[in-house]
């Protein structure tokens, strides 16, 4: 089929689903969209209904290469991406990078270790309810931990970084938990962090579980380089003198001077049980055969939130939520506090009981 070339035809945004590209090349030419959806896909090998963009006619309309065309967007690629590293559900993204982008929104699939633009100050993390980014002009720590985030992702690769940076926001809701003189001096920088990105008497319109994902962020991704690293794991799992240069270690990190002389704490329970496991898969996988469209509607995890926002006070318990939240379901399955889970499943005050 020999197909003609757009008059303007916009570059993909960087992660974008073939769909969003295909949706905004159809409006900016006053196309329908359907009929362009039908030009660029065909009906799978396979014979089933389905159809798969094939990307010799995306580049055959918009002039570009498949190779550039691939390079923006995952679907493309062949050998298909390893969509494990990628969150399972699309996401519109930073609203400042995406007005760049003519011809309607801009919807992305994004890499786990995504959480902020740090070029927009923007918190992207995907629990919060899609258009509803955070911005952070006045949190410059949680665009450097992004930055540092980065670098474990570079040394260690994304399994390892998305197990380590799960698990340690997962500890960290669990410390913001534990009763005032247990969680040591981090738990001062959530509450003043949760005071400016959930201001005192707003709870009702601005609580999200993300802003408290956002609050303790900087200490995780502090947590997470330790957690990331085999010198570490290997020093948590060995003699009590070693553990005591990994309890130092953690101390000095959370700024915990402390910490060490519970056993029954969060990271104590992460050397015992975790530190010689490999990284676990995330939970939820993009399905390539499922036509990704738009972001899901939440309305299940935004009721949740609700309830959550009710009860929300940043100096009491304002771990909880964090911890049942579905974002962090892969580490909290693996349930390396029983007691807790336990109690958390039997109130079913979950969210991702609900997704
Ligand atoms: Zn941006």
């Amino acid at each position: 089929m020999l197909l003609p070339r757009l008059p303007d035809p916009v570059p993909p945004a960087q992660h974008e689903i073939a769909a969003s590209y295909i949706g905004r090349l159809a409006r900016l030419h006053g196309l329908d969209i359907n009929t362009l959806w039908r030009c660029v896909t065909e009906r799978e090998a396979s014979g089933g209904m389905r159809r798969v963009v094939v990307p010799e006619r995306l580049a055959a309309i918009t002039g570009r290469t498949v190779h550039s065309l691939a390079g923006a967007l995952p679907e493309l690629r062949t050998p298909q991406p390893e969509w494990a590293m990628f969150r399972h559900q699309p996401q519109r993204g930073c609203h400042h990078c995406n007005a760049k982008h003519p011809g309607g929104e801009v919807t992305r699939i994004l890499p786990h270790h995504r959480y902020v633009c740090t070029r927009h100050r923007l918190w992207l993390c995907p629990s919060d309810a899609d258009g509803h980014t955070t911005p952070l002009d006045a949190l410059p720590e949680i665009v450097q931990a992004q930055r540092r985030h980065l670098r474990i992702l570079q040394r260690h690769g994304w399994a390892i970084t998305y197990d380590a940076v799960l698990s340690a926001i997962l500890i960290c809701g669990q410390l913001w938990s534990l009763p005032e003189n247990e969680n040591g001096e981090a738990r001062h920088d959530w509450i003043r962090r949760a005071n400016i990105l959930i201001p005192p008497g707003t709870a009702e319109t601005t609580f999200s579980v993300a802003r408290l994902c956002a609050a303790v962020y900087p200490e995780a991704v502090v947590l997470a380089t330790l957690l990331a690293s085999p010198y570490w794991r290997q020093q948590a799992q060995r003699t009590a003198w070693d553990r005591r240069l990994f309890n130092a270690e953690i101390a000095r990190r959370l700024r915990h001077p402390r910490y060490g002389q519970h056993e029954n704490d969060p990271i104590s329970h992460w050397a015992n049980m975790t530190a010689k496991r490999p990284p676990l898969a995330p939970i939820r996988v993009h399905d390539p055969k499922h036509h990704l469209r738009e972001p899901a509607q939440r309305t299940a995890t935004q009721r949740a939130q609700q309830r959550h926002a009710h009860a929300f006070n940043p100096s009491h318990r304002a771990g909880d939520a964090l911890i049942a939240h579905r974002h962090l379901a892969t580490v909290f399955r693996r349930a390396w506090d029983p007691f807790r889970t336990h109690s958390l499943l039997a109130n079913g005050d979950s969210y991702y009981k609900l997704s």
